[in-house]
């Protein structure tokens, strides 16, 4: 017997979702935009404000192409007509059929996962929001008379082993001679977490120790 090999050109796909409005195949739905031809004077206001690309224009008068993927209960285009061309169904016949499939089962069920994703939604952006208040990298501004001070020594007791770092120092000192006659200079560095936590608690540290040794904090400015 011969084999019989699966035929390429064959539609594999499963078949597409089924197009419901609560449950209700939207097919069954009795709600569409009907067009009087004669009384559009083909503005194009129905085509450009559909969000459902339900008209086009054709030979400068608008066809409801897509009638069924209008929106159950909404009615905009017909409102904004200016020569009232279009129409739709009484709306009888949904609250009808709203009723007599008992759809208010879907539609909790429904409006159950909207809140769900609505609380994701606002969860997701509050802890955005919470990180993008955490600052992790700052620059820090000193100016003063550094001379024995043992300043970066104490800044680098300050570091221990705890998850910071400090980086991009540069100590501006006006001359060698100066600096030995105690004249003042100018210390920036940047302090960052290697964690990406909050470089806050550090900061405070910094500036206990600037006072301490009394120079001045000139700035600390959040990167
Ligand atoms: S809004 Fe009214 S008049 Fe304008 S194109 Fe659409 S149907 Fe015609
Ligand atoms: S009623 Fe709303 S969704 Fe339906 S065709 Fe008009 S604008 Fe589009």
């Amino acid at each position: 017997m011969p084999e019989t090999k699966p035929d390429p050109k064959a539609d594999t796909k499963p078949d597409a979702k089924p197009n419901l409005w609560h449950g209700i195949p939207r097919d069954e739905i009795p709600w569409f935009p009907t067009i009087d031809a004669e009384a559009c004077i083909g503005c194009q206001l129905c085509y450009l404000t559909c969000g459902r690309a339900v008209f086009e224009i054709e030979d400068a008068v608008a066809v409801a192409v897509d009638p069924m993927n209008c929106a159950v209960g909404c009615s905009t285009c017909g409102n904004i007509c200016p020569t009232g061309a279009i129409t739709f169904p009484p709306m009888d016949a949904v609250w009808r059929l709203e009723r007599e499939r008992q759809i208010f089962r879907t539609v909790k069920k429904e409006a159950a996962r909207k809140h769900e994703r609505a609380d994701i939604a606002k969860a997701r952006a509050d802890a955005q929001a919470a990180i993008a208040l955490v600052t992790t990298r700052a620059r820090v501004e000193v100016a003063g008379e550094f001379g024995d001070k043992q300043f970066l020594v104490r800044l680098e007791e300050l570091l221990g082993e705890r998850p910071y770092d400090i980086v991009n120092l540069r100590l501006e000192v006006p001359t060698v001679k100066g600096a030995r006659a105690k004249a003042p200079s100018y210390m920036t560095f940047e302090v960052t977490s290697e964690t990406q936590e909050d470089v806050e608690p550090f900061l405070n540290d910094v500036r206990a120790l600037v006072r301490d040794v009394s120079l001045v904090l000139v700035a600390v400015t959040g990167l």
